[in-house]
């Protein structure tokens, strides 16, 4: 119901102009229309680990009644295909891929170099097989390892494999720019400057909660940009308790409800969640917080049906 009608279009094009304004315009006139900012909790799912986090974190989901998306890497999956089934195969849940095996299909200033296109070919094509194998429904969505700070824009090769795969939405944007942290609250655009008009970014925002712990033993790092476009969202030093961690989090999901985006959705590990809070208490109050800003929860599948207008629900 919050699909842009081609009347919508035509008006936008004529008020916006035609050009690279046009859909940050459009994204304008949609979130006029749509009174809801919506909130998608997102799970990259990716070590041994993540089992025993995703069993307490499942249980958060259903207290709460919280849809969520689960990016699966593919090799974390193949580990315990029947746990993750017992665990996920819920309406409540969509499951996408986050690759097979974590490598780079695209230069990242922290993560490394990119691998070979054959390679990028495995890790996209066995990434959704197995999402699709164990579960028995469609994987339409992506999220690489690590993102980019540029998305796929300029990646017309892996942008051809993702159609190849069917592959529908990309979750790429996950850095600031300039490979800072957090990551912005950025819309989602599709790949029509490349030649991808069917592709979807949906990017994801704020921080890689993992580095707000140190999980990555990376220690201080130049990860924030000078001057800040969003000072309020650095914190002072690693995240001692969950309130720390909760506190950081509700400055994205305030400021993405009193500036209309159209949705927010934080980068989160089951991993490095049940490391910190083993009680998952951060969940719940950036639940409790969700349903106190009047969020609309949903998963990315959803929120790419909406903006690329693919179905009417
Ligand atoms: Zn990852």
């Amino acid at each position: 119901m919050h699909n842009i009608s081609r009347r919508d279009f035509i008006r936008s094009t004529v008020v916006c102009g035609i050009g690279a304004s046009v859909l940050s315009c459009q994204s304008n006139i949609r979130n006029s229309r749509q009174k809801k900012t919506r909130y998608i909790a997102a799970y990259d799912t990716e070590s041994p680990d993540c089992l025993a986090a995703c069993r307490k974190i499942v249980e958060v989901h259903r207290r709460f009644e919280m849809p969520a998306t689960f990016f699966m890497l593919g090799r974390t999956l193949d580990a315990n295909p029947a746990e993750y089934r017992e665990l996920l195969d819920d309406p409540l849940f969509e499951i996408a891929t986050h690759t097979y095996s974590h490598r780079m299909l695209r230069d990242n200033d922290f993560c490394g170099s990119a691998i070979s296109l054959e390679e990028k070919r495995k890790e996209i094509f066995k990434g959704k097989d197995a999402v699709e194998r164990v579960f028995e429904r469609p994987c339409i969505g992506l999220r690489p390892g690590c993102g980019f700070d540029n998305a796929l824009i300029g990646e017309p090769a892996v942008l051809e494999l993702l159609r190849q795969a069917g592959i529908q939405y990309v979750s790429s944007l996950l850095w600031g720019p300039d490979y800072s942290l957090p990551a912005m609250l950025r819309e989602p655009f599709n790949y029509k400057d490349e030649g991808f008009p069917e592709i979807w970014e949906l990017p994801g925002h704020g921080w890689h909660e993992n580095l707000l712990k140190d999980h990555n033993k990376w220690g201080p790092r130049r990860l924030t940009l000078w001057p800040s476009p969003f000072p309020e969202a650095i914190a002072g030093g690693f995240c001692k308790i969950p309130e720390d961690e909760f506190n950081i989090n509700r400055v994205f999901l305030d400021r993405a409800t009193e500036s209309g985006k159209s949705f927010v959705s934080l980068i989160w590990h089951p991993w490095s969640l049940d490391k910190f809070d083993p009680d998952m208490k951060m969940l719940e109050l950036t639940f409790a917080h969700v349903r106190r800003l009047g969020l609309e929860p949903c998963t990315y599948a959803r929120l790419y049906e909406s903006v690329s207008g693919v179905a009417k629900l």
